[in-house]
């Protein structure tokens, strides 16, 4: 264990109340890219705004065939190491809630009770009507997409359907927010674990929780904008950091 990793080990240790905020970078050992690696998903495509998406049929045909070309990846991926530690951690008690950036349902998959898991940019393994929220399976899109070519619009009110993530541009889900800031606000610790930090109001947290007290640690392959004010920076994987921190395989 390197001396970093003996140093998480003991915050965690001492913390009563931690909270775990984490981006795409949890994920890559899943498989699944991240945006801003080298080698992430923002060198190749340029993600589809919001109000492209709501005000062209043309955007929506494209956000609809990149999410079926790319589904599988989702779909094939399973928690890693990293998404282990951190279920461990609300299992024992020491982790009381996770916010998340993620799209990808891992952190439920690895066994962490819905109600602990707070989605900041919603969940694409389903998609909703924009406008009643009546909740659509991409399964069934997908059959209607390869039939028709198009994903139609709402059967209830004829409002468009779009997947359940919240794209830039978008507002942010209310409920979603103040339940992180109030987990945020009680932490007595905040352990931030691949996330480049430059989304906002997504990376306000870690600050919001630095300024009122709590201990910040970072866990990223890069460097970010906040590793200044953060008590540890740890530049190297989540799964080994995190496992090795936890106790986990
Ligand atoms: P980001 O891509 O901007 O940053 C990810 C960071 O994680 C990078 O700085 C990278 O160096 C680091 N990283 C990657 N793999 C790592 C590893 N194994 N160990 C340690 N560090 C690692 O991600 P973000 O800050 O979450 O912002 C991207 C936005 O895109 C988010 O809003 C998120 O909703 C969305 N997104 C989600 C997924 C997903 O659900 N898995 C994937 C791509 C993008
Ligand atoms: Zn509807």
């Amino acid at each position: 264990m390197t001396d970093e990793v003996a140093e998480l080990r003991a915050l965690l240790a001492a913390s009563k109340r931690a909270v775990v905020f984490t981006g795409a970078g949890i994920s890559t050992e899943s498989g699944i890219p991240d945006f801003r690696s080298p080698t992430g998903m923002w060198a190749k495509v340029k993600p589809i705004m919001y109000q492209d998406y709501v005000s062209s049929a043309a955007w929506r045909a494209e956000a609809w065939k990149r999410k079926f070309e790319h589904e599988h990846t989702m779909r094939a991926a399973e928690p890693n190491r990293g998404h282990r530690a951190v279920a461990r951690l609300v299992r024992e008690g020491r982790v009381n809630a996770v916010i998340t950036q993620n799209i990808d349902g891992l952190h439920q998959a690895s066994g962490i009770p819905e109600r602990q898991i707070i989605e900041l940019h919603g969940n694409s393994t389903y998609a909703h009507c924009l406008d009643c929220a009546e909740r659509y399976e991409i399964d069934d899109l997908r059959v209607a997409w390869q039939r028709d070519g198009v994903v139609h619009d709402c059967l209830k009110c004829d409002g468009l359907i779009k997947t359940a993530t919240i794209s830039f541009g978008q507002s942010m889900p209310e409920h979603q927010m103040i339940r992180a800031r109030e987990e945020t606000l009680a932490a007595d610790l905040f352990i931030v674990l691949g996330s480049s930090l430059v989304v906002y109001p997504a990376a306000g947290f870690p600050e919001v929780a630095k300024r009122k007290g709590a201990t910040l640690v970072i866990v990223n392959n890069e460097p970010t904008g906040l590793d200044e004010i953060a008590d540890l920076v740890i530049h190297q994987g989540i799964g080994d950091v995190m496992g090795g921190a936890v106790g986990v395989n």
